[in-house]
């Protein structure tokens, strides 16, 4: 069963794998945990429900077996998990992974340097503005933008680079900060990803209206510095790359809504209590956590792995325009981005 490679209904490899550590969050932003409903009184999972670092480290590991070769930690806001650089050593120690984590880079002055030590590859800090009555808002918790800045700073000077920085992209709302955001980052080494704000979970209230389409971003990027189309890394990369012409670096475009790539999606994700989703839109998954704590074997929780990524049929994003869009999803803090 393990060792071989597995594929969906169609065709599609197991590569990525995304492991969310908390639902909990530092920042309320408005298109991912609106305050309106994580509010003061929203019950978040208790510590007794999140996976432990050792029955992660037993699911990525089986994983690993199955072909999966990066594993994303994200949250919920990962830094906020207790001891995370200890999770971090453990799935280091598993061969063949490059590891990664996705933060909104609060904790990073503190933290960077236990990530680089524990053997965390790379790393990816979310940014939505650089202006910073803008960024106040969005995070809605009055973070201030230098602070990010400083984290992401601090993240360089422990070795990691580059550092990749994801905007979702507003309309009305931050699309204004696009171009002061690729100019800012241009020539540093790190690569900005300019993000389609998506219809992820049922609570941020999604308009097709508040999408920016990846083509207006490029466009307007292109208008001001010049970038050309550049090759994926491989196969089934989500960001789109253009380069400056200049030779100054690089940029991503995530085109979720407007270019959906669900056929070359080979993205597996686990939450914070261990329920195993085939799809970011996904309405229900599959509890691993009760198989573990069960008591089941290697074998038995690889036959499920197994089982679940072979029946997965999953493209939302393809079928949005159809149908589904009013069905209920799961939440985005909870499943991870
Ligand atoms: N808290 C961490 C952070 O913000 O980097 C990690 C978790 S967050 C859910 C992961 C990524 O999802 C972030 O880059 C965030 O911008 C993105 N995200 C959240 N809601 C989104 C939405 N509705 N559309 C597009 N991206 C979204
Ligand atoms: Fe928190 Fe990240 Fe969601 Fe913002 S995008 S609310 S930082 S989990
Ligand atoms: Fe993958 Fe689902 Fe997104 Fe399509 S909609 S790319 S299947 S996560």
């Amino acid at each position: 069963m393990s060792g071989m490679t597995l594929r969906d209904t169609l065709g599609r490899p197991v590569r990525d794998l995304r492991v969310s550590v908390t639902d909990r969050c530092n920042f309320r932003c408005s298109y991912c945990m609106p305050k309106s409903v994580f509010s003061r009184n929203y019950e978040f999972l208790r510590h007794s429900e999140l996976l432990t670092f050792e029955e992660i480290e037993r699911l990525v590991r089986l994983f690993s077996r199955f072909g999966v070769q990066k594993v994303r930690l994200t949250g919920g806001e990962p830094l906020l998990r207790r001891d995370i650089e200890e999770l971090v050593a453990l799935l280091a120690a598993i061969d063949g992974l490059e590891l990664t984590l996705t933060t909104n880079a609060v904790l990073l002055p503190e933290k960077a340097p236990a990530l680089r030590l524990a053997g965390l590859d790379r790393l990816t800090v979310s940014l939505d503005s650089l202006d910073d009555a803008t960024f106040r808002t969005m995070n809605d918790v009055d973070f201030p933008v230098e602070r990010v800045l400083a984290g992401i700073d601090a993240a360089a000077a422990t070795g990691f680079s580059p550092i990749k920085i994801n905007m979702v992209v507003k309309r009305g709302v931050n699309d204004a900060d696009v171009v002061p955001m690729a100019q800012h980052f241009r020539g540093t080494g790190h690569i900005v990803r300019f993000i389609e704000y998506m219809d992820v979970g049922s609570t941020n209230g999604w308009r097709l209206d508040d999408v920016v389409p990846a083509r207006e971003i490029i466009d307007s990027i292109d208008s001001v510095i010049g970038i050309d189309p550049a090759e994926p890394n491989y196969r089934g990369e989500v960001a789109r790359r253009w380069r400056y012409r200049d030779g100054s670096g690089e940029i991503g475009v995530i085109a979720s809504v407007t270019q959906p790539f669900c056929g070359d999606c080979t993205r597996a994700r686990i939450s914070s209590e261990g329920t195993l989703y085939t799809c970011l839109f996904a309405s229900t998954g599959h509890d691993l956590r009760a198989l573990v704590r069960g008591g089941a074997s290697d074998e038995a929780i690889s036959e499920e792995l197994g089982l679940r990524w072979r029946e997965r049929r999953d493209r939302y994003s393809e079928l949005r325009a159809s149908a589904t869009a009013s069905s209920p999803k799961v939440e985005m803090s909870y499943i991870g981005g």
